[in-house]
């Protein structure tokens, strides 16, 4: 089996930190595995999406080193892959048209929240007859697609990084939707985050899910769905997040979260990836902490990465870009820097103003 892994950033922003770790431990794997890193773009979410965050995450990727073997491909441009698959589910009545209106929603979860219960969609429309579904499409109702979700289902997977998961039916809020309202003479209207991603790894030969925990919950459903599709399921790892030294999630609190932010604060891109692969894994060898991408990558292996959040140590990251700057020769060096005393302020000629400086 020849590996074959993702890194699927939303374009909703510059490439954030823990994305760059994630696809930082893809990247390796699939260099140790002789395998292959494919790069998507999840942008599928036309509001929050922008071209320049996605020309931010390409060039945030390269800056860091991690070259991918195929792609950027873009969910934008893959709606008849989703759509087919959504019509699968249908025809294999795993999936049903739901008629409810954003109020009555809204009402089945206040009485729910009044009993104490835990808001989900109470599977309602599951069982319509077709007599009902025309009365509602009469009505000029359009429906979101629904996929079944059992109750009594537990579902459990071995996680390469987490060990053994599990996840009930019933806690996955009811029968999931996976697509939204169709426009005009449309059936069903965009296909959702889960349905796309489980359609594209499937479609793309996706062996091995290295994503964060974030994500865990999505697994639940996205097992369901591989399922229901006949396919087979992937081996999933959720690697842990990175925390600040508080213990909390990082944020823009804490100084700096996007990759640009580290560029531009001078960090260099060695240092940022080394420290990078440091964030969750530790090399057989616990004492060696400087190395370069190729080189964790003869080592990497998922079974090192801990389950515990990685806590972000500014002090270790320091202490590590100086031991890249103080390994770089001289000139690269002073190539390096110019932009910087350039951005301060300092006028410097290119060759006059650099004494013992010669080409
Ligand atoms: N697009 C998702 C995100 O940016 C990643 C999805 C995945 O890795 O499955 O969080």
């Amino acid at each position: 089996m020849t590996v074959r892994v993702r890194i699927a950033p939303s374009p909703t922003g510059n490439l954030h930190i823990g994305t760059a770790r994630t696809a930082v431990f893809n990247w390796l794997f699939a260099r140790r595995q002789g395998g292959q890193f494919i790069l998507r773009i999840e942008d599928t979410d036309v509001e929050r999406s922008r071209p320049e965050f996605t020309q931010n995450i390409l060039d945030g990727l390269q800056w860091l080193g991690l070259d991918w073997d195929e792609g950027p491909f873009f969910q934008s441009q893959r709606a008849e892959l989703y759509r087919q698959t959504v019509q699968t589910l249908l025809d294999k009545g795993l999936a049903y048209p739901c008629y409810c209106t954003a109020e009555e929603l809204q009402q089945m979860r206040e009485a729910q929240k009044a009993r104490k219960q835990a808001p989900r969609y109470d599977n309602r429309h599951r069982n319509l007859t077709d007599e009902q579904r025309t009365e509602f499409a009469a009505q000029g109702r359009k429906p979101v697609i629904r996929f079944i979700i059992d109750d009594e289902r537990e579902i459990v997977w071995d996680d390469q990084i987490r060990g053994r998961l599990s996840w009930q039916g019933r806690d996955l809020g009811g029968d999931m939707v996976i697509a939204r309202r169709g426009e005009g003479d449309a059936d069903f209207g965009v296909p959702l985050y889960n349905l796309a991603v489980v359609a594209d790894d499937m479609d793309m030969g996706i062996t091995h899910v290295i994503r964060g925990e974030d994500h865990i919950a999505n697994t639940a459903k996205q097992i369901l769905l591989y399922e229901a599709l006949g396919a087979a399921v992937p081996i999933f790892a959720h690697s842990p997040l990175i925390l600040n030294q508080k213990g909390q999630k990082l944020s823009k609190r804490d100084g700096a979260t996007s990759v640009k932010e580290f560029a531009e604060m001078g960090f260099w891109p060695a240092a940022i990836a080394n420290y990078m692969s440091l964030l969750g894994w530790t090399p057989p060898d616990a004492t060696q902490e400087i190395f370069t991408l190729d080189e964790a990558a003869q080592q990497f292996d998922l079974g090192r990465v801990n389950k515990a959040g990685a806590r972000f140590d500014w002090a270790k990251l320091d202490w590590l870009n100086g031991q890249y700057l103080r390994a770089l020769p001289t000139e690269e060096l002073l190539d390096q820097l110019l932009p910087y005393w350039q951005a301060a302020g300092y006028e410097l000629d290119a060759a006059g103003d650099r004494p013992g400086y010669c080409k």
